[in-house]
């Protein structure tokens, strides 16, 4: 039992504190209208008044206020991790509801003026970060500010793999990463450039994974050089998302005044582009602008203009590349390949723009195109009774349409072919990352006929017990795993493993891009059951096929 006095003493001490809470937390949420940073002040608020309480706590370690206490420090700290939303704990309202009234208060106070804040469409809700519009202004205003002669710059940070954190973890998990990233973000900055006004940067928040920051003044382009690596650096490092080690990065695109522009958008647009050329070399790093990227953006995008032309011109093509049994020497099915007969470069392969139409999403329609065209195709031959299993080429961004596998089934259901004659190819990431859901639509295809490959396996990296359990038939081996059989016993004995691990689990090999009769001699002796290369035959025209296919000597063999 406290005596009176005593209980006196921590009555005046706890008014104290909620009084100087009440000071505070008030205080801080003026400063939030003010401050760009209205989080990062709640979080400083909350640490000193932690420090408070733990003092009290400390002096009185047995009491029941204690205890209040300490409950109330943890609410506090939970600010840290953007919590702004809880109620004062119930210890603290059993042993002190005047100060837990005064929290609730406080936190509603603080709650309100970011509601305020956002009301004005300045800040993101998320991070608390200045927004895409407030920067620009902004930056603006900055801008106008930098004298002749001196340089302002402008990181295009963009996260690396965060959409796997969204898909993997949920939303709310990746708004939480998303505040550990901009406050990352401000340490750096702060460290960095805080000291003065005249050089305090200005970050935001532009969209979705992607933050910039502008630096009205610095002094060359090695320290922004520092800076941007610092930042990538800074992301790097794993985040503690509750009990989760997750490893994201950030691409990061640098542009300088008055070299790559002398406005806040012509400095945007080449730090974005900057940015890309980051991430093009695996992201996790930074690209300083130069105009060797500017003309290789501008390819790319005159690339995906005409391409969103070509499918309506009908400039795109698919060419058929035999595959053949080692066994029987038969020929078993072929691959379908995208071209596209572009009106002024001539003959396009795929990596010209494949890589593009997966960045813009222009792929979904490309991928359409080709599986409508492929269950044309088969429908033909089905007429022709020229039964040949098909293999074609499934992106991974066609898997994030929700509708995907639907559509896939109704263009052939529509033609009236059985999904025993058509073969998916999917990468090996894009099966390694699949969810369950894709997972159970592929097996579903392969229960109803289809036959499902992994593509260009070697070149990722496989989780041997997903290889065990996936829905599978075939996995072909990356064209870089064979290239050396003939000349390296080390390529040998790597590509026997594989080739144990994959009929291990029950599917056949197909060697891809076998140029000569010696490397099918040892793939054969290795047991592997099928190839592909031009050491039998090049992509070819669909007539070329079917005439190829003739002269081999097998010209109807039924897989359906
Ligand atoms: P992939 O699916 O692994 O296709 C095999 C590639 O190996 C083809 O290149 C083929 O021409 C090439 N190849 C075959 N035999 C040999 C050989 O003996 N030696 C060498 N050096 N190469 C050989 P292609 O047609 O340029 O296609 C490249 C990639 O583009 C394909 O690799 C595939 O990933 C992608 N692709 C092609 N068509 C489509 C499509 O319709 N959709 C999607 N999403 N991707 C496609
Ligand atoms: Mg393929
Ligand atoms: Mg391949």
């Amino acid at each position: 039992m406290q005596s009176g006095t005593a209980q006196k003493i921590s009555n005046a001490i706890l008014s104290g504190a909620a009084g100087f809470a009440s000071f505070i937390f008030s205080l801080s949420a003026l400063l939030y209208i003010t401050e760009l940073d209205g989080k990062i002040v709640a979080s400083l608020v909350a640490g000193t008044f932690c420090l408070l309480i733990s003092y009290l706590a400390s002096e009185r370690p047995n009491s029941e206020s204690a205890r209040a206490l300490s409950a109330l420090s943890e609410r506090l700290l939970a600010v840290e991790d953007g919590d702004l939303v809880s109620p004062a704990p119930v210890a603290v309202r059993r042993a002190m509801p005047k100060l837990a009234a005064a929290v609730d208060r406080l936190f509603e106070e603080v709650r309100a003026s970011i509601e305020n804040a956002q009301a004005l469409g300045m800040y993101d809700p998320v991070t608390s970060l200045p927004n895409r519009l407030h920067f620009r202004s902004e930056a603006d205003k900055l801008l106008g500010g930098v004298t002749a002669g001196t340089k302002a710059a402008m990181l295009f940070v963009d996260l690396d793999r965060f959409k796997s954190v969204n898909d993997n973890l949920g939303h709310a998990r990746g708004d939480q990463l998303l505040i550990m990233v901009a406050n990352r973000l401000r340490m750096v900055v702060t460290a960095e450039h805080g000291e003065t006004a005249a050089r305090r940067p200005l970050l935001a928040r532009l969209a979705g994974d992607e933050f910039t920051i502008f630096f009205p003044k610095v002094d060359s382009l090695t320290e922004i050089e520092r800076v941007a690596r610092r930042v990538a650096q800074a992301i790097a490092e794993p985040f503690e998302l509750y009990g989760h080690s997750v490893d994201i990065g950030a691409s990061v695109g640098v542009s300088v005044t008055p070299d790559h522009g002398n406005s806040i958008e012509s400095l945007m647009r080449a730090a974005d582009i900057a940015m890309y050329c980051a991430k093009a070399r695996g992201g996790g790093q930074h690209c300083l602008f130069n105009e060797e990227l500017a003309a290789d953006h501008q390819s790319k995008i005159e690339t995906e203009k005409s391409l969103a032309e070509a499918l309506q011109r009908g400039e795109l093509e698919l060419v058929l590349q035999p595959q053949l049994s080692l066994i029987s020497g038969e020929v078993v099915g072929a691959e379908a390949l995208l071209r596209w007969n572009h009106p002024r470069e001539g003959l396009r392969m795929p990596d010209t723009f494949i890589p593009i139409a997966e960045r813009t999403g222009m792929i979904a329609e490309l991928g359409d195109w080709v599986t409508s065209e492929v269950a044309l195709l088969l429908a033909e031959w089905m007429r022709d009774d020229f039964a040949h299993r098909l293999a074609f080429n499934v992106s991974p961004r066609q898997l994030e349409r929700t509708d995907f596998f639907p559509r896939l089934r109704q263009s052939f259901a529509d033609h009236e072919v059985p999904l025993s004659l058509i073969e998916l190819e999917f990468t090996e990431s894009a099966a390694m990352d699949a969810s369950q859901a894709v997972l159970s639509e592929i097996a579903a295809l392969r229960a109803d006929g289809a036959r499902i490959a992994i593509d260009d396996f070697g070149t990722g990296y496989s989780n041997i017990a997903r290889l065990r359990s996936m829905p599978l038939d075939r996995v072909k081996l990356d064209p870089s795993l064979i290239a050396d059989i003939e000349t390296s016993a080390k390529a040998r004995i790597v590509v026997q493993a594989v080739v144990h691990l994959i009929n291990g689990v029950g599917c056949e090999i197909v060697a891809e891009a076998v140029e000569t009769a010696a490397q099918a001699d040892i793939l054969r002796a290795m047991g592997c059951q099928t190839v592909q290369g031009y050491v039998f035959a090049q992509p070819m025209s669909e007539a070329a096929y079917r005439a190829w296919v003739s002269r081999a000597g097998n010209p109807a063999r039924s897989v359906a």
